[in-house]
């Protein structure tokens, strides 16, 4: 599939064109939220301060007192159920958890009334510059690892999006010096309009998620593209230009608006960019306080720093970490800081964290690895130098996964697979002739039980399941919070 063909979601004819003209639209307008999560709450607010008439809408019971809350501060609310009330509106906000397929979206796109993201909303009222990452894999990681920048330079940044704390919950409070890290995931992309990050990152885009975009990778990753559709020359376009779909569609973007994409590469040397070369990362990038495509010409640091001085292990990370250091350099922070911080930084619980090492074994978590492409990376971080040293636990809910692009690394690396959960069958079948031995488990004490028989000293037990985790975990928190409890009992 080529970018060319790739259908990006229309912009709602009626939306006025600037976020200033939204803006300033805000106070009288009839306003819709849908979800009443962490999010939904957080924007009815903000709207509600900015003088909207916001009535919030949720198919869910109301958890105790949220609706009272919801009246003391100015917004009318239903759970349980959505009423004719809800579409009686000038336009809608979706909170991140609302796909576009709900029936109420999908009436309100019928009506055209017009369906803002929550971020998009947020973006409204921030005066400050909005670093915003996106990807299938490794938003997380990158977005913290670009906080701990932040904060390692004193620089006055929030942290927000996907991550944890609402957009909305900071604007009001926010200055034009405050850098705004925000983590995005595809759904808010799909109700973008104006929301137009100074630093916009795509990490790489891989299947996951595909039940919510009728299992179309190209809706998905159009959606992902959404993240540039503002994009203007001065902004910084920071791409990964080893993932082909990703290249295609920042360069034919870039060649049709006039703008300097900044890519980040570990095959490659691309400039402006950052790259490894001979054990070393390369800065090739504009000074600080250019933007990318204006002269002077750009700054090349031919030794940034050793590879083997990052905190973070296996080449999921150098990406991340490249990318970071290209947001660095975007948000005006001097060389000496980035390369502190990314030696320092202690990395995201669950991504590949290491609990403890018992008898020589070393256990790791990596219960946020939910796809194939997560646990791809995860094995090809071990070295094979010495023969196949991991068990791994795998399975879970499986989301209609293909394990063929892992079956060549685990019959390298892996010397014993533990399969749990539903998806036990299907890892057992299809990578199970790839290794020496295989066990089912039924829960993750015999999972660890099993792994510790079949590792030896020097080994790794990887918890990395390729699936979610909800079958026998209330989410991947808790089933990884199980084994390193479980790790840590033994
Ligand atoms: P996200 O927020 O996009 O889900 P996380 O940072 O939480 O990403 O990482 C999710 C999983 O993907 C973890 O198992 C992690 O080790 C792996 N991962 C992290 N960065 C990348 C990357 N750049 N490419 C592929 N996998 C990655």
């Amino acid at each position: 599939m080529s970018a060319a063909e790739l259908r990006l979601p229309p912009v709602l004819p009626e939306a006025p064109a600037s976020a200033e003209a939204l803006r300033a639209a805000v106070p009288g307008a009839r306003v819709t939220v849908v979800g009443g999560a962490r999010s939904g709450l957080s924007v009815a607010r903000l709207l509600a301060r900015h003088g909207a008439h916001v009535f919030l809408t949720d198919h869910g019971a109301a958890e105790a007192g949220v609706a009272d809350a919801l009246a003391r501060d100015g917004v009318e609310s239903e759970f349980g159920g959505h009423t004719a009330r809800a579409l009686d509106c000038d336009w809608v906000v979706l909170s991140p958890g609302v796909p576009t397929t709900s029936p109420l979206v999908q009436s309100a796109l019928q009506q055209k009334r017009p369906v803002y993201a929550e971020i998009e909303v947020a973006s409204w009222f921030c005066p400050g510059p909005i670093v915003a990452v996106t990807g299938s894999n490794g938003k997380t990681t990158t977005t913290s690892l670009i906080a701990h920048v932040c904060a390692t330079d004193g620089r006055a940044h929030v942290v927000a999006g996907n991550i944890g704390t609402a957009f909305s919950d900071f604007v009001d409070d926010l200055d034009e010096d405050t850098v705004v890290v925000l983590e995005v995931s595809s759904f808010q992309l799909d109700h973008i309009v104006t929301f137009r990050p100074h630093v916009a990152v795509l990490l790489n885009i891989t299947p996951d998620h595909l039940d919510r975009y009728d299992h179309d990778l190209s809706r998905y990753a159009a959606a992902k593209f959404r993240l540039f559709a503002n994009s203007q020359p001065g902004d910084w376009l920071v791409y990964n230009q080893d993932d082909p779909l990703v290249r295609e569609h920042v360069q034919h973007l870039s060649a049709e608006r006039g703008l300097v994409p900044v890519a980040f590469s570990v095959t490659d040397e691309p400039a402006p960019g950052a790259f490894v070369r001979d054990g070393h990362l390369v800065l090739d990038l504009p000074a600080i306080g250019t933007p990318p495509g204006a002269s002077p010409p750009m700054i090349r640091s031919e030794d940034f720093m050793p590879t083997s001085d990052l905190a973070l292990r296996g080449r999921h990370n150098l990406y991340n970490s490249l990318a970071s250091a290209i947001v660095a350099r975007a948000v005006e922070i001097r060389s000496d800081v980035v390369r502190e911080s990314l030696t320092s930084f202690e990395g995201v619980p669950h991504r590949l964290e290491t609990v403890r090492t018992v008898g020589g074994v070393a256990f790791v978590n990596d219960s946020k690895a939910t796809n194939v492409n997560a646990v791809w990376y995860a094995l090809e971080s071990f070295p094979s130098t010495d023969g196949p040293s991991v068990v791994l636990i795998a399975g879970g809910r499986d989301k209609g996964n293909d394990y063929e692009p892992l079956q060549r690394l685990v019959a390298e690396k892996v010397k014993g697979i533990v399969a749990i959960g539903e998806g036990a069958e299907a890892v057992e079948q299809d990578l199970g002739p790839h290794t020496a031995r295989v066990a089912r488990a039924d829960s993750m004490q015999e999972a660890i039980q099993y792994a510790q028989l079949m590792a030896e000293a020097g080994d790794t037990v990887l918890l990395s399941p390729a699936c979610a985790s909800f079958d026998m975990f209330e989410n991947y928190e808790d089933r990884g919070d199980t084994f390193k409890r479980l790790v840590h009992a033994l």
